[in-house]
């Protein structure tokens, strides 16, 4: 019934990175290594995750009519996405000038460009692709009307997913639709604002479930996530792997966690999927370049007590379950 598992709205940018000895002061300028020019930007790179998993995959961004447009084209397309709602001109591709020192710490510049041309009237324009997705996905790298449009053109009988990042205040329509709304500690904190005095994050699940979406992940980096709806908060059990590089991490696990929620999976169960996904990607370096196919993911030992029969994770010693299922919080 639907043409697509997954639709991600949502950014695309060519990330441009130099390593230096260390990174330039105020009208200082370094000499650094070869440049390396990735795909990226979250919107890009949801989408390659979910298509590497098999998911059926479109993309509704906008690129620059320019070498990154076309870097960004072809990574889409190489990975299975289907790019026919992505949208070409109006402004030069989105950029991140990434410079990374020898300690890992970045510094980063981004320009939006083209991503934050991707107005309402193109999301209108793309009601189509909307309607024959059975799950929509989005973040906020490009404009919030633009997100505000998507979500009132879903499909009855969609399903509905954000990542705020960056994280802004939310209108209530959009919050109400999101199925989950998904956050990381720096993502629940700006949004609660205020209100979020509690150092634990069961209470931030809880207090953003409070705000209006109909479920709500939390996720926790190495210490796996939570899952919170009307029936409580819950723990997803992480993986334990050797991180090498945790770039990318967060939209891999949303997009793992959007396309298992449109094949009827619960929120828990989708959810320790793409931990185990996360946890995946995390072991190369890397964003896109990271991402795993579904038998690697498989591969990935994960001892879940009861966890989903569909991914039986029995594999590698690379990496063991650290935390069992615990219930509700
Ligand atoms: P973001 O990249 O948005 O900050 P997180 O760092 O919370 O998001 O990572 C998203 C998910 O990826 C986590 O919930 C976890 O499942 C997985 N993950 C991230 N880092 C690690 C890690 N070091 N070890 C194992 N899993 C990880």
């Amino acid at each position: 019934m639907y043409d697509y598992d997954l639709l991600v709205v949502g950014s695309a940018n060519a990330d441009l990175v130099i390593d230096v000895e260390r990174r330039p002061g105020a009208g200082e300028t370094v000499l650094g290594g070869d440049l390396a020019t990735h795909p990226g930007g979250k919107g890009a790179n949801q989408a390659v995750a979910a298509a590497r998993l098999g998911a059926r995959t479109a993309l509704l961004a906008r690129v620059g009519d320019d070498a990154h447009g076309r870097l960004l084209l072809d990574s889409q397309r190489a990975a299975g996405v289907d790019t026919v709602g992505v949208l070409v001109g109006g402004a030069p591709t989105g950029v991140a000038l990434i410079t990374v020192d020898p300690s890992g710490e970045n510094s980063i510049v981004v320009s939006p460009g083209a991503n934050g041309r991707l107005t309402p009237a193109d999301a209108r324009a793309a009601v189509g692709l909307v309607h024959a997705s059975r799950v929509v996905s989005a973040q906020l790298e490009i404009p919030l009307e633009t997100v505000v449009e998507v979500v009132r053109n879903l499909a009855p009988g969609s399903r509905f997913v954000l990542n705020p990042s960056p994280p802004r205040p939310l209108p209530d329509e959009v919050l109400a639709a999101c199925d989950p709304l998904i956050v990381n500690e720096h993502e629940a904190r700006v949004i609660l604002g205020e209100a979020c005095a509690s150092e634990e994050p069961a209470d931030w699940a809880r207090l953003l479930l409070a705000r209006g979406p109909r479920s709500v992940v939390v996720t926790l980096g190495a210490e796996g996530a939570l899952v919170a709806d009307g029936h409580g908060v819950e723990p997803v059990p992480s993986v334990r792997v050797d991180a090498v590089d945790t770039t990318g991490a967060g939209d891999a696990f949303t997009a793992a966690l959007a396309m298992r929620l449109g094949a009827g999976e619960s929120l828990a169960g989708a959810a320790a999927y793409a931990a185990r996904v996360g946890a995946a990607a995390v072991t190369r370096r890397g964003a896109q370049e990271s991402y795993p196919t579904a038998a690697e993911v498989d591969a990935l030992c994960c001892a879940i007590p009861g966890g989903d029969p569909r991914t039986p994770g029995r594999g590698s010693d690379s990496a063991t379950g650290s935390g069992g299922q615990g219930g509700m919080l």
